[in-house]
């Protein structure tokens, strides 16, 4: 008998359910200043361009480029073992220089992916309900 192994799963709290339930609706989003229209990423409490406590959430394009990746060799937890290697990465979204997010790049060969890489989201399931937001090469 085999036991399921889950994923590390997400822990949704009132800054970050928007996020996952975007992403369950395979939209991008991200929290927005309602004041100023800065965008961050983890959300936070205040904002960090104009302190601001109204803060929102808005969808964005997806678009993306590659700011920074590694290909993890060794699984730091059980349910990565069957999945190496696969590419851990910064992506810098369009909307905002320095906006960046911690993601997979999939749908590609490891060895080929370069920092500056275009890149789009897509969502792949998690389990349990989580929908966790990737990025692939972006369509030419
Ligand atoms: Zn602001």
């Amino acid at each position: 008998m085999t036991t399921e192994v889950l994923p590390p799963l997400p822990l949704p709290n009132e800054l970050t359910a928007a996020f996952w339930d975007g992403a369950n609706q395979g939209k991008l989003v991200i929290q927005r200043c309602n004041a100023c229209g800065h965008f961050q990423h983890a959300p936070e409490p205040i904002c960090a361009n104009c302190l601001s406590f109204d803060l929102g959430y808005a969808a964005v394009s997806g678009k993306g480029s590659v700011y920074t990746f590694c290909i993890p060799t060794q699984a730091f937890h059980p349910w990565f073992e069957d999945k190496l290697p696969f590419v851990l990465a910064v992506v810098e979204l369009d909307e905002q220089p320095g906006l960046k997010m911690i993601t997979n790049i999939v749908e590609t060969n490891p060895d080929n992916v370069k920092v500056g890489d275009r890149v789009e989201v897509t969502f792949s399931p998690l389990g349990e309900g989580f929908t966790l937001p990737v990025f692939r090469p972006a369509a030419q």
